[in-house]
């Protein structure tokens, strides 16, 4: 698990990516998929920020490395990644940010900032579970979720 409570704040922001590339590893193996240079690569660039990224900005810069990048390169890299629970896609901005709970199934809850655009996954079991009871009463089986919910983080709101 990342190590900031609130990754809107200043921190050693190179911790969170050992850790969140680390965490990966470890899932991988367990899970004995491979993590491939190509997608270990895409993970790292999509955990530069605590914001999302867009497809077309991780190809960008993918190919500053690997020239013959190319756009299935990515989406391929991206559908692994997600598969396996190592990132999430937010649907409202079309772009992806780096799980911050792997290895438990869990649906996305994120506090996205309006204003600096960072993103902040919650994992509230409570309203995943409210949100499970009152489907299954209607006789609806949850695939998928992603909670998205729009604000200003803890360091927009002092300025
Ligand atoms: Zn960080
Ligand atoms: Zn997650
Ligand atoms: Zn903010």
């Amino acid at each position: 698990m990342p190590l900031t409570d609130s990754p809107a704040k200043p921190h050693d922001h190179s911790l969170c990516i050992e850790d969140a590339l680390g965490q990966a590893r470890l899932i991988c193996e367990q899970r004995n998929v491979r993590l491939t240079a190509i997608r270990e690569q895409v993970l790292g660039l999509i955990w530069q920020s605590h914001k999302p990224i867009g497809a077309y900005d991780l190809l960008e810069q993918l190919a500053k490395t690997h020239h013959a990048a190319k756009p299935p390169t990515i989406y391929r890299a991206l559908e692994f990644l997600q598969d396996n629970g190592l990132i999430h896609k937010i649907e409202s901005q079309n772009a992806f940010l780096g799980c911050a709970h792997v290895g438990g199934h869990h649906h996305g809850q994120f506090l996205i900032c309006t204003i600096c655009g960072t993103a902040q996954e919650i994992d509230e079991k409570i309203v995943s579970s409210a949100l499970e009871n009152a489907s299954q009463a209607h006789g609806f089986r949850i695939q998928s979720f992603v909670i998205e919910i729009k604000g200003l983080c803890a360091t927009c709101q002092d300025l």
